[in-house]
């Protein structure tokens, strides 16, 4: 299950993590009143939707400019006029595919002076069944680049579940993204709370993607995914709440009403298979032949 940037700064907040100030918007007409209750001189609006790449993004409408799903604004009526400008439309980002998101709430934030731009995540490493840090100096590009044109720039590593997180992963990070003075402090007293937050949660994923070295000289997440492992929300009545069915591909919503596990896919061929053994094999046959599948279903046993 994923929930918006703002529903991870606000987890992540009440873990202590160092985030921004902000304000959620769901109606134009509350924009202003949002932006006036923060402090300035620098407001950023960003369009919330369950994908990434929203700054480099376009909206399809005519009207909603060329301009992406973050920007940065210099006074309150500014950043009024960019959330009225992208409530409603449809964001087009490199990973919402060609279709888009529709943009049903915005979240203003404290503007920030940035230093450097970083990257950290934390996700569950399948072939070692531990939760492993990747984190790297190339910050607010794509990971996915880096990893292919540059992986030396990419630090990975696991963390064994029976000591739990030790201040030395924290300063291997610290040491790999050139951090330095107070910084290396911050970031494994940092860690040390992502780790926590992640295992607590039940997550599969964080990511942030930038995190920042501010004009000040501390640590910052400035950008916020997660993802929660959908077996284990019955353990989270909390985070249950956050999820947002609008952002949620409609023929899922309505399988996941009858615990089937149904994923939505872009092919022709539809799939009603016993077993997901049977229907990962099924789908591969498809391919093999050139074919696409349009789902994945195991009606169980
Ligand atoms: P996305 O990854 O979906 O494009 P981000 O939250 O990472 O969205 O924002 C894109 C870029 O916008 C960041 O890399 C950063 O440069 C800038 N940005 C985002 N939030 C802020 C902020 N609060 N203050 C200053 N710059 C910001
Ligand atoms: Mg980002």
């Amino acid at each position: 299950m994923n929930i918006h940037e703002y529903q991870a700064k606000a987890l992540l907040r009440s873990y202590g993590a160092p985030v921004s100030d902000g304000r959620v918007v769901l109606r134009a007409e509350e924009a202003k009143t949002a932006a006036g209750g923060l402090d300035g001189p620098l407001w950023v609006v960003k369009a919330q939707i369950h994908a990434g790449g929203r700054g480099k993004g376009k909206f399809k409408e005519a009207g909603a400019g060329e301009a992406g799903g973050v920007r940065l604004a210099k006074s309150v009526e500014e950043a009024a006029e960019e959330a009225k400008r992208m409530l409603g439309r449809t964001l087009v980002t490199k990973q919402t595919g060609p279709v888009g998101k529709q943009v049903n709430r915005i979240y203003i934030e404290d503007g920030s002076g940035i230093e450097t731009e970083m990257y950290l995540a934390l996700l569950v490493d399948r072939q070692t069944s531990r939760v492993s840090f990747v984190c790297s100096t190339e910050g607010g590009m794509d990971i996915e680049e880096v990893a292919e044109a540059t992986p030396e720039k990419i630090l990975s590593f696991s963390v064994d579940p029976a000591t739990g997180y030790q201040a030395f992963h924290g300063r291997r990070i610290a040491f790999n993204l050139g951090l330095t003075g107070p910084q290396v402090k911050q970031c494994v007293a940092l860690m040390g709370t992502l780790y926590k937050a992640f295992v607590e949660k039940d997550m599969e994923m964080l990511e942030i993607n930038p995190l920042i070295v501010t004009d000040k000289g501390d640590l910052k997440v400035l950008d916020a995914k997660i993802s929660f492992d959908g077996n284990a929300i019955y353990r989270h009545a909390d985070i249950a709440e956050l999820r947002d069915t609008t952002e949620e591909d409609p023929k899922e919503l309505e399988a996941s009403k009858y615990d089937l596990n149904y994923i939505a896919l872009d092919g022709e061929i539809g799939c009603m298979v016993n077993g997901a053994g049977l229907a990962m094999a099924t789908m591969d046959i498809i391919k093999l032949y050139g074919a696409e599948p349009a789902n994945f279903l195991d009606v169980g046993g």
